[in-house]
């Protein structure tokens, strides 16, 4: 792996979060404007297996893991199959369109047939089986979590009592749990609504012996997935204006918001030190109308 810790920087919150615990922030945003944070570590593995064959993957319309697999594919000079979650759109999302641009194929598959990850025939009347390789939705999978592990490694992160990630299907939390120290705490905040199987998800991606090493906080889901309300704008917008960090809707936001109400309700005490992991995930924000947030 290249070298990334000058890029992926750990840098102090002490701006925005006014209490006596330490929290820094994982800098993971600053790899790539497209296949940021945390999907970078999760495919890598993934595409270094994939031996010449066409990356298939599933994602819906503004999938951070769609794009950010179009670019990773596109970077090795792999092609790229996307079995996007619903009826074409008549305007494709930014995300689409940039997943495109970076080659990938689109296929729509219909919110029902979705569900079951089935390869939608019609990819077959361009593809055999035997040349594609799938990497599964979200990357979740063991050399996802493997890939994850890494992004301990790029800095000194030993120091930490805390490590906090936002959750979608927990494979970066897999990851972290897999390569954190025993001193460490991992906290997951999930960004689906009442998603208490992801428990068994995660702890699938583990060795026994650290499993159930992780605490996911199911109260900061503002709704479910890609769901916001005023209050989590607000605390983007004035995140940004007193840290100049950029931060998505879908999922850093979440977990940054967490930390937030954690440090007030006391469940954070003042002699910890939290490594709050920036997992990326920006261009997600470009589903939000303009002029929502006062960065762009
Ligand atoms: C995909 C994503 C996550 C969730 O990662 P999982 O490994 O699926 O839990 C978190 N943050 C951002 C910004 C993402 O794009």
């Amino acid at each position: 792996m290249t070298n990334l810790s000058p890029i992926c920087r750990i840098e102090p919150l002490s701006s925005f979060y006014d209490f006596r615990a330490t929290v820094d922030v994982l800098r993971l945003d600053l790899l790539h404007p497209v296949v940021s944070g945390n999907k970078w570590f999760k495919l890598k593995h993934y595409i270094a297996d994939a031996n010449k064959k066409t990356i298939l993957t599933f994602g819906g319309a503004y999938s951070n893991h769609i794009v950010a697999t179009a670019a990773a594919a596109h970077q090795h000079g792999l092609q790229s199959v996307g079995v996007i979650r619903g009826e074409e759109p008549i305007v494709y999302s930014p995300t689409l369109t940039q997943a495109k641009g970076y080659g990938m194929n689109l296929f729509f598959s219909s919110r029902e047939a979705y569900k079951s990850k089935i390869i939608p025939p019609n990819v077959y009347r361009q593809y055999s089986a035997e040349e594609l390789y799938v990497i599964p939705e979200g990357g979740y999978g063991f050399k996802g979590m493997q890939g994850a592990k890494d992004i301990l490694l790029l800095n000194d992160t030993q120091k930490y009592t805390h490590l906090i990630s936002a959750v979608g299907t927990g494979t970066t939390l897999a990851g972290l749990t897999a390569a954190a120290d025993v001193h460490q705490q991992v906290i997951g905040v999930p960004v689906l609504k009442n998603n208490f199987s992801i428990s068994d998800e995660i702890n699938d991606l583990l060795q026994a012996e650290k499993r159930h090493r992780f605490q996911l906080m199911h109260d900061y889901h503002f709704g479910g997935y890609a769901r916001y309300n005023q209050e989590l704008i607000q605390f983007m917008n004035d995140f940004f204006e007193k840290t100049s960090i950029p931060t998505d809707f879908v999922y850093t936001a979440k977990a940054f918001y967490a930390v937030y109400d954690l440090l007030k309700n006391g469940a954070i005490s003042d002699t910890d030190k939290i490594l709050l992991v920036h997992t990326g995930g920006l261009q997600g924000n470009c589903s939000l109308p303009n002029g929502t947030l006062i960065f762009g």
